[in-house]
């Protein structure tokens, strides 16, 4: 059975604007756009799935059903074959940025989702372990006003990895980040992936992120939005697309898929 079942899901917001009438006075009008249109995905457990598309495609719209922040207009997403009737705090962490309370410190805000363990010493275990694991050691008493982007980024990461959920999601997780602290976070989810091998869904719209990462892509697009491409990854970690010429002539096919010729 898959992990998540994606079947058929489309989502329609109302749009309501004011229109000025023949006689005078105003008129609300509400226009219906549909944004996702008959998506199916399966995702099998501890894939990494990277969703790509062009800004405003309904990446994050699809998230937020999945993650069960907001309903389908029609279709279901399925997560271990059940619907989600409301946000699975246990199963489900949408890991995102600034996500960290600022008035708490990195210790504080990573043991959060531990607030509920009763027993001391095993919470401080596993907060050690975490801040351990994602380098933090020596700046616990710290507030995320005084970390670097990138080590905001880290505690963020740690803050998901704690509850130990069965589904990651990710929405544009390196956004904002500069170039080098962007290319090490890539590489720590990818080798934190591979070390604990969590169903993760990541939403981006960057095409090197998605393949150096996924084991599968799938891209979206069009309008409304629906699947226009699936492809499974089968290359070795660390990828790499100068040493890789098939990964870098994919990256060149799905550069002129959504319009851009990469070789300028
Ligand atoms: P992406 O993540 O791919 O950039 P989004 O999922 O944020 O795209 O948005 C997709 C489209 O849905 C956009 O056109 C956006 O304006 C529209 N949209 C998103 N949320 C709402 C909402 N609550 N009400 C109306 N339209 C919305």
């Amino acid at each position: 059975m898959p992990h998540i079942e994606i079947r058929q899901l489309t989502k329609k917001y109302i749009n309501r604007r004011k229109m000025n009438r023949n006689d005078g006075h105003k008129e609300t009008i509400g226009e219906t756009i549909t944004v996702l249109k008959n998506i199916d995905v399966s995702i099998e457990t501890g894939e990494m799935v990277c969703f790509l598309g062009p800004s405003g495609c309904g990446k994050s719209t699809m998230l937020r059903i999945i993650a069960g922040f907001e309903p389908a207009s029609s279709g279901q997403v399925l997560i271990n074959g059940r619907t989600q009737k409301k946000p699975g705090a246990d199963t489900i962490f949408v890991f995102q940025h600034n996500g960290l309370l600022p008035w708490l410190s990195v210790r504080e805000n990573i043991g959060l989702g531990l607030r509920h363990m009763t027993n001391k010493k095993q919470r401080d275990e596993i907060l050690i372990e975490h801040i351990e694991m994602v380098e933090l050691e020596g700046f616990e008493n710290h507030f995320p006003g005084q970390l670097s982007g990138g080590m905001q980024r880290r505690a963020e990461l740690a803050r998901a990895l704690v509850v130990n959920p069965e589904i990651l999601i990710m929405d544009e997780p390196f956004s904002g980040l500069d170039f080098l602290t962007h290319m090490k976070m890539r590489e720590e989810v990818v080798n934190m992936h591979q070390f604990i091998r969590k169903t993760t869904l990541m939403v981006t719209h960057d095409i090197n992120d998605a393949l150096i990462m996924g084991d599968r892509i799938v891209i979206i697009g069009g309008s409304p939005s629906e699947v226009i491409l699936e492809k499974k990854l089968d290359f070795e970690h660390p990828r790499n697309f100068e040493s890789n010429p098939e990964l870098g002539k994919l990256r060149d096919e799905l550069f002129l898929m959504m319009g851009v010729s990469y070789a300028v």
